[in-house]
């Protein structure tokens, strides 16, 4: 038994037999040719890259009708690179200088475009390195005529192991023979942890080494929850998480039963519960949970998976009008709330920041990169306006700082408005608009604010790091990060006395929104809304129908009587788990 620590990419367990899904121990056949042998090679290399092109093409269609358009778009960007001079170009000058066998050459050229991205410091072209590898691979596999192991065929319940499931594989792959997965590279913002949330796969990512230390391992836990693997379990090991697994089954189910119910205390008052999003193909997991509407939808995900390898361009006005409507359609009427593009700082889209900083969190992002780039703003602006007719949307600014920024972005919002009254473009009346609450100064004027918009989300991911100077994706400042210190509890009751004061809705979209332990909390201070991943919803929709108001507003009176975040986060912890029987990994 051997257990390895990594990231916990998608939560859940999963316990199944491993399949080492890996390319990196394939023999690639090196040889020199001579000068008549080039054009040979060349041919050669055109119809593995017109077959390569084919099999994408099919691949397409088959992964179109299974999670709708905007997950296939790194598979078009798969077949531009397989038609850019800059990759195919490549290979043929390799070719003719080194004289080399094309398995080869295409091998060494793709393999150290890939080393040279995958050694940037900027995230987002190390993640197109994926892309390179993945796009070098399948040529490959037609030159030396051979068929890549395909997930779509699995016909066995297994976990995947691998060093890094690329996103065709993902996208491609029969999931519902895919228990978990377990992989040596990736982040949390990777392709894989994004699809793996989305399709409910448990999956450990980061793990550094599982390939090479599962090499003879026949069986394999996965635990998303804790981000650990256990190879060859032994037999006590396998039946604590056999159990835990079955009672993860059971309250799921147990918990299913909630799904038309609403999320209301005993004493009959209602808190909305909604989902975030980041992809339009979410949106299945949000009718399986029972959620009441989206509460955020990342409008910047769109922007995040193009590029030059991925789709060679933005979004357009049509891409994101297409991206809205068909998630407004899909929600059938229930509300939508869609951010508007929330970029910089961590998500960075090489193609719109382009300035390097030296403080991003605190930099050019969200609103302060819309308001400066008003040609951005004003097309996701229109795209918004057009899909408002099919559904029921509501339109979030995000990182709002006061209220000068504010009325700026509701100034465009009209001119955009005018322009299309104009030119007779059809668009809701009245959709709702509110800002995020994600910036201290937002929280401290927000009672200026609150006369100024529609509703209020509170984003406690931001606000928690603005607040206490915790930058929230360092680990070494991991233990400072504490959503219950008293300086937060404050900040948030300031928000939702000044929001209710002004007599508009208050809501919260950060993760805290979706941890069970701050659920009594949270309605205690009064949230009208909690918006989280779609799978975290029945379980907060149970402790809110086991509680009243008065108890949970008594929970938050004693809290906000307490001095330290230590012991608020143990009070809190004993009445959880011992009130709702909640598990603490
Ligand atoms: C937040 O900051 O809480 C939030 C929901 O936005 P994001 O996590 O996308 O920054
Ligand atoms: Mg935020």
């Amino acid at each position: 038994m051997k257990e390895l620590a990594g990231i916990s990419g998608s939560p859940g367990i999963a316990i199944g037999p491993t399949l080492t899904y890996s390319e990196s121990h394939q023999y690639v056949p090196r040889y020199r040719i001579e000068d008549h042998s080039i054009d040979e090679e060349l041919t050669r290399f055109h119809e593995a890259v017109k077959r390569a092109r084919e099999e994408i093409t099919s691949l397409q269609k088959q992964s179109r009708h299974e999670v709708g358009d905007l997950d296939t778009r790194f598979l078009d960007s798969h077949v531009l690179m397989l038609s850019d001079p800059d990759f195919t170009g490549r290979v043929e000058e390799a070719i003719r200088s080194q004289q080399y066998n094309v398995e080869w050459v295409l091998h060494t050229t793709t393999e150290s475009v890939v080393a040279q991205l995958s050694g940037l410091e900027d995230a987002y072209l190390r993640e197109r390195s994926v892309d390179i590898h993945d796009v070098g691979q399948r040529v490959l596999n037609h030159l030396l005529y051979r068929r890549r192991l395909s997930l779509s065929d699995l016909t066995d319940e297994v976990v995947l192991i691998c060093h890094d499931l690329l996103p065709s594989d993902a996208i491609g792959m029969n999931k519902r023979k895919v228990r978990g997965i377990a992989m040596d590279a990736g982040g949390r913002t990777s392709h894989t942890a994004i699809l793996a949330r989305a399709f409910e796969i448990p999956a450990v990512l980061g793990l550094g080494t599982v390939v090479e230390q599962a090499r003879t391992a026949s069986e394999i836990i996965v635990d998303g929850n804790r981000g650990k693997v256990i190879l060859d379990p032994d037999e006590s090991t396998l039946s604590r998480y056999r159990d835990e697994l079955s009672d993860y089954r059971e309250r799921e189910v147990r918990l299913m039963s909630l799904n038309d119910l609403p999320a209301e205390t005993k004493d009959a008052k209602l808190i909305q519960l909604k989902a975030n999003i980041e992809i339009p193909e979410e949106v299945e997991a949000i009718f399986a949970h029972g959620a009441d509407g989206i509460g955020l939808f990342r409008s910047e995900f769109l922007f995040l998976h193009s590029g030059k390898w991925n789709t060679s361009r933005l979004p357009d006005e049509e891409d994101q009008f297409n991206a809205y409507r068909q998630v407004l359609e899909s929600m059938n009427g229930k509300p939508v709330t869609i951010r508007t593009l929330d970029v910089g700082g961590d998500k960075v889209v090489p193609e719109l920041s382009q300035y390097p900083e030296k403080n991003p969190l605190l930099g050019w992002r969200a609103i302060r990169f819309c308001l400066s780039r008003t040609e951005v703003f004003r097309t996701q602006l229109r795209a918004l306006l057009r899909s408002s007719v099919y559904g029921n949307l509501r339109i979030m600014f995000p990182m709002i700082s006061g209220v000068e920024e504010l009325n700026r972005a509701f100034e465009l919002l009209n001119e955009v408005r005018e322009e299309m009254i104009a030119s007779g473009e059809q668009f809701s009346e009245n959709i709702p608009v509110g800002i995020m609450i994600e910036v201290p100064s937002a929280a401290l004027t927000s009672d200026i604010l609150a006369r100024n918009c529609d509703f209020f989300s509170i984003g406690t991911n931001d606000l928690i790091q603005y607040t206490l100077a915790v930058d929230r994706g360092n680990e070494r400042t991991a233990y400072l990060y504490e959503p219950f210190h008293p300086g937060m509890l404050r900040l948030l009751n300031t928000v939702l006395e000044n929001g209710h004061r002004a007599g508009i809705p208050v809501g919260m979209c950060g993760e805290m929104a979706g941890d069970p332990m701050a659920t009594m909390l949270l309605v205690g201070l009064g949230l009208d809304e909690l918006s989280m991943s779609a799978a975290g919803i029945p379980e907060v929709k149970r402790i809110i129908r086991s509680l009243t108001m008065g108890e949970a507003e008594e929970l938050f009176g004693t809290v906000m009587e307490m001095r330290s975040y230590k012991d608020i986060d143990r009070f809190i912890h004993t009445v959880m788990s011992e009130r709702f029987e909640l598990q603490v990994y």
